[in-house]
């Protein structure tokens, strides 16, 4: 979590750091989160993570837009692609396979998780994931990078 806010309805909503929101209500007696209406409570909260369902079906924040497209061919994809990395903070992005195929290998819970693109398919890179990718023989691929479409305009 890196803010909150209150919606139109006075519930609070935490502004996680992947890019979605998820409502925090203290709704006694079925939920209870009374940390939440308290500045002191809500500050505390800040930087600890929540189970978030959007980036387990991997779907992109709304209000979030491409702002940088990549090409590359197998012989010119940078190492840094080929080594373990991520994206940048609540940066997405979606890697395409035009034609050939490859690895698209995550580190999830400590374990390797292998997706295998063939030419058209995609797969969601999701903030703080570490992947890499394993070109087999050609391949042509391009990697779409996404961000809220104001930054810093959030208070
Ligand atoms: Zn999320």
């Amino acid at each position: 979590m890196r803010g909150f806010h209150q919606d139109a309805q006075g519930d609070w909503v935490a502004e996680l750091d992947c890019g979605h929101q998820q409502h925090v209500r203290h709704q006694p007696p079925f939920t209870l989160r009374p940390w939440v209406t308290t500045a002191e409570g809500r500050q505390a909260r800040l930087g600890q993570t929540l189970d978030c369902p959007p980036c387990e079906r991997s779907e992109l924040p709304a209000g979030y837009i491409a702002y940088r497209r990549v090409s590359f061919r197998a012989d010119s994809i940078p190492e840094a692609l080929l080594r373990q990395h991520d994206t940048k903070p609540g940066v997405w992005a979606i890697l395409e396979v035009a034609s050939g195929e490859l690895d698209f290998v995550e580190l999830l819970d400590g374990g390797e998780h292998q997706t295998r693109l063939r030419a058209g398919e995609r797969a969601v890179i999701r903030p703080g994931i570490v992947h890499r990718v394993a070109p087999l023989g050609d391949v042509e691929l391009s990697i779409e990078f996404w961000r809220r479409s104001a930054p810093g305009t959030q208070a």
